[in-house]
């Protein structure tokens, strides 16, 4: 046998350096999703993540939708091309704190039929992270074509630490259905669900302000609430909606006071609460937190990789969630170095971190004992998920209890 031999291995490696590197310098990573086509995906996208960066946020939009790219069209980006900085490709601002990239701009023609299989799909997405200079971001907001296929796969699979997703539906019956299938996607994949969009949800009459309810509303919520995750908001049909996407402006940039930007803003308020560490939050700010919004239990646990890890005592770093478990959502996340690995060390200092319940994989007999001397509730067996992933099916009582998996 040859000794020479290539290494695509290496290539690839270099090309997940390069992806990690990319990710790295954005903080929130949001997949916004839906059943179906035409429920308001590509809208709810676009104007949450132009009212994002309204809050000052630094905002990047993608689109990965290839059959039907239309965010270059809503952000009045149509037949523009992006300029290069050197390999790099910049992508478009509409202000300088929203950078918007898609597909669409890429391709020549906007009626080319490309015939896009699974692999082909996931080395563009690939190259929509890595080619392109997103630069330091707090969100993300990745805009997804209809249904659970190759293009959230892929996603899900490139961003390994992708914060969660939002779905989008509308309230009919038909579209809650399809709503539980994504739910159901996003649990196989350990994927947070950040929240639920009721979108065409009433109609606000222009002349008297009241709010009708045209194809029943509701439903969306109700689903969150059976399901447990957080609702975002309900977004009433408005005409302009339509009007200003045709015209390639923004919705809410270009009607800030109508009702449905007014939703907008609540939704990305929630988003941002939910997601922002309040890192500056004083304890007396959340003392004042609890009462307005009902108890807080605080959670701590071994990560690895950003992952709930199986070792208590050999973590490289532990998460802190305060989480609020009658609204089920997160207040303020920490992540702190643990002490050195001594008998009783670490177990001393998540009492002292005024811990409620420790979440693991695995721990051993000796530090268990000791944590519930504290005060401290232990839960091992703990699945290898994401931190918000995994408290949120212990408040659900979904997190079955299963063997201690530390092997130490
Ligand atoms: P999807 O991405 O789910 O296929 P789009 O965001 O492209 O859906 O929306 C489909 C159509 O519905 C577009 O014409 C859009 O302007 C319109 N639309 C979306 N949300 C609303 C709304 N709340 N009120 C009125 N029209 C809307």
């Amino acid at each position: 046998m040859s000794s020479f031999q290539t290494h695509p291995s290496v290539d690839q490696a270099m090309e997940d350096v390069q992806i990690a590197k990319t990710l790295k310098r954005i903080k929130h990573k949001i997949l916004v999703f839906s059943g179906k086509g035409g429920v308001g995906k590509s809208t709810t996208a676009a104007n949450l993540a132009m009212t994002l960066a309204l809050s000052g946020q630094q905002v990047g939009l993608l689109d990965i939708d290839f059959h039907g790219p239309s965010i270059p069209k809503l952000m009045g980006m149509a037949g523009r091309r992006p300029d290069m900085d050197g390999e790099m490709i910049k992508p478009i601002p509409f202000v300088e704190n929203l950078k918007v990239m898609s597909l669409g701009l890429l391709l020549s023609g906007g009626d080319d039929a490309v015939v896009w299989r699974g692999p082909l799909k996931n080395s563009a997405i690939k190259q929509l992270i890595k080619d392109v200079a997103w630069g330091d971001l707090d969100y993300l907001i990745v805009d997804s074509p209809p249904g659970t296929g190759d293009e959230p796969l892929s996603l899900v699979q490139i961003m390994k630490d992708l914060t969660g997703a939002i779905i989008v539906t509308q309230p009919q019956q038909l579209s809650v259905d399809d709503v539980r299938r994504s739910v159901s996607f996003c649990e196989k994949m350990n994927l947070p669900v950040l929240g639920i969009v009721e979108n065409m949800s009433g109609f606000i009459c222009p002349n008297c302000g009241e709010r009708v309810e045209i194809f029943k509303s509701g439903g969306g919520e109700e689903l969150a609430k059976q399901k447990n995750i957080p609702f975002l908001g309900k977004v009433p049909i408005d005409p302009s909606i339509v009007e200003s996407s045709d015209a390639g402006k923004p919705f809410v940039y270009y009607n800030s006071d109508s009702p449905a930007a007014k939703v907008f803003e609540e939704m990305a308020g929630r988003l941002m609460r939910q997601l922002e560490a309040n890192e500056s939050k004083t304890d007396d700010d959340a003392e004042t937190e609890e009462k307005h919004n009902g108890a807080i239990q605080r959670f701590a646990m071994p990560l690895a990789n950003g992952m709930v890890s199986a070792h208590f005592g050999h973590a490289e770093k532990f998460i802190f969630i305060d989480y609020d478990v009658d609204n089920n959502v997160a207040v303020k996340t920490e992540e702190k170095t643990p002490p050195p690995h001594e008998h009783g060390v670490i177990p001393n200092w998540i009492a002292e971190e005024k811990t409620d319940v420790l979440l693991t994989g695995g721990i051993g007999p000796a530090a268990q004992q000791l944590l519930e001397q504290k005060g401290v509730k232990v839960v091992a067996g703990a699945p290898h998920g994401k931190p918000l992933y995994v408290v949120s099916k212990y408040v659900k009582g979904e997190l079955e209890e299963s063997d201690n998996t530390c092997d130490h």
